[in-house]
């Protein structure tokens, strides 16, 4: 774990990248931002998680970081550990959490529920959805920190390193840590409903888009050919063939729009 700050005192606002190590775009946006060094207004501490993972390529060595929290010192686990010092390292913080997807090239921001922070913040994130993951938050950071996650765009690519560096100056900005505007937008909000199971098989399919909803009796997926098809219609999100082990993805309902705050005068 790396941990630097901008500005002089004790941060409120942390930024954290690299919580999985196949996921550099958030990476390269936080590097970015220290080599720039631009004056803050409020001190921020940023963070590079899982160092280890990130030097290996992978997504992680023992265990998936995201779903280790709150984590032990004595974890059999590197990343059981390594939860427990990122707690510590966060804590009173209100932390801003990049990811980068399989699923989908739209950034869109995760949130474990909605509150007033997020309700302010989210509509000021170049993002074009918002997901409330409700009781399937187990182990994620959000379960012991508060955190608005962001999913920078698809792994590995350009775009996404590009969509982390805005989401992150954007969120730097609606925090008071860089002085400035952001610009407000409507952000429509899902809520996971529950998983979507995925057979053992060689060869998985996703034959629809996130955040575009599914009918009743449409084939949404296969596994090696065996075709899924809805018993009734849902938002998929976080979806892609190969995205996760064990699930395809998730199924969602759309519950609500946030409307973005007034302008500050
Ligand atoms: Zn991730």
């Amino acid at each position: 774990m790396r941990v630097a700050q901008l500005g002089s005192g004790t941060p409120e606002v942390a930024v954290v990248a690299g919580v999985h190590g196949d996921e550099p775009s958030g990476v390269r946006a936080v590097e970015q931002l220290l080599e720039e060094r631009p004056s803050v207004e409020r001190p921020v501490k940023l963070v590079i998680a899982n160092e280890r993972a990130i030097e290996c390529g992978v997504r992680y060595l023992e265990e998936d970081l995201n779903r280790a929290f709150p984590g032990d010192p004595d974890a059999a686990t590197h990343e059981g550990r390594l939860a427990h010092r990122l707690t510590d390292e966060l804590a009173d913080c209100l932390t801003f959490s990049m990811h980068s997807t399989q699923s989908h090239a739209e950034p869109f921001a995760i949130v474990d529920g909605v509150g007033d922070l997020t309700r302010r913040i989210v509509p000021q994130l170049p993002v074009s959805a918002m997901v409330e993951t409700g009781n399937f938050a187990d182990g994620r950071l959000f379960s012991t920190i508060e955190t608005i996650e962001v999913e920078c765009g698809l792994q590995g690519s350009e775009r996404a390193i590009q969509n982390a560096h805005r989401l992150l100056r954007a969120f730097l900005t609606a925090v008071g840590v860089l002085p400035g505007d952001t610009v407000r937008t409507e952000v429509p909000v899902y809520q996971l409903t529950d998983v979507i199971d995925k057979q053992r098989a060689e060869t998985y399919e996703v034959f629809v888009e996130n955040f575009v909803e599914v009918e009743t009796g449409e084939t949404f997926a296969a596994a090696d050919g065996i075709e899924q098809v809805a018993d009734e219609s849902f938002y998929p999100v976080l979806m892609s063939p190969y995205g996760y082990q064990d699930v395809f993805g998730y199924t969602a309902d759309r519950i609500d729009v946030l409307t973005p705050p007034p302008a500050a005068d």
